[in-house]
């Protein structure tokens, strides 16, 4: 059955002492007593992810990526490729966040290419979709997510969905101060099971952990994960600190 997951999404964030020292802070703070159905991630930015596993071995953090090149190495300055990832023993990226996608022109098609990397080297995926307010306005947004998901996402055989998690997060909502209703979230991600089930199989659908993401806080994340088909979220400026990460965490 899937996992709930509450992962932190750092950004371009922290220095390596404070990457350690948050890492610290939040092993302190875990009840290990509450993890058999959770995990715990958190993303560090690349320069941050060596020390970052170090401070977090034998402990139930994991430290995944933020993203990585759709090659395997070459001429590609400042990129940073999947072996270099495993290599370091990540198990885990994130890809298509929508800060790559607008800020940095990853296309659904590049996204997809990423995606295979990713798979190819055993790195499990959290992948993000979500629709801008303007397409949400326009009542688009079902037809937008299920683009998203096909395009980047349907081309792959069904065994190779245990390795992918996905983390639904409307543009409009992240760093905005503005979440979706719990009933949005819930409305969404039951669309995205439907149209996995339809496409593959309802135990491909039931098996994938569906995380909601956008501006989730202590005093709204209890409401959310307590939505059925919300498995727990993707955190950005409420990760950044322990105390807020770690009432997240426990309101799982
Ligand atoms: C994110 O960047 O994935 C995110 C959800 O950020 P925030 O929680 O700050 O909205």
């Amino acid at each position: 059955m899937r996992k709930n997951i509450i992962a932190g999404n750092w950004k371009m964030n922290k220095t390596f002492q404070e990457s350690v020292d948050l890492i610290h802070n939040l092993n302190d703070g875990i009840d290990q007593g509450s993890l058999t159905d959770k995990r715990i991630m958190v993303a560090p930015t690349f320069v941050n992810l060596y020390p970052s596993l170090l401070e977090s071995k034998d402990s139930p953090v994991e430290v995944i990526a933020q993203n990585l090149h759709e090659e395997d190495s070459g001429a590609f300055t400042g990129e940073v490729a999947a072996p270099m990832l495993t290599a370091m023993d990540v198990k885990t990226v994130i890809l298509g966040h929508s800060e790559r996608r607008t800020l940095f022109n990853e296309s659904p098609e590049l996204l997809a290419k990423k995606v295979d990397k990713a798979l190819e080297h055993d790195l499990e995926v959290i992948f993000c979709i979500g629709e801008t307010l303007k397409i949400r306005k326009t009542e688009n947004h079902y037809l937008e997510i299920a683009g998203q998901v096909r395009k980047s996402l349907f081309h792959l055989r069904a065994e190779q969905w245990k390795n992918i998690i996905i983390a639904y997060e409307p543009v409009w909502a992240i760093g905005t101060g503005l979440t979706a209703t719990p009933e949005q979230a819930e409305e969404m991600h039951q669309f995205i099971r439907r149209i996995i089930e339809k496409k593959y199989s309802s135990e491909v659908a039931e098996s994938t952990s569906i995380l909601y993401g956008g501006s989730v806080k202590p005093n709204n994340a209890e409401e959310i994960f307590s939505q059925p088909d919300v498995d727990g979220g993707l955190v950005g400026g409420a990760s950044l600190n322990a105390e807020d990460f770690l009432a997240i965490i426990n309101s799982i």
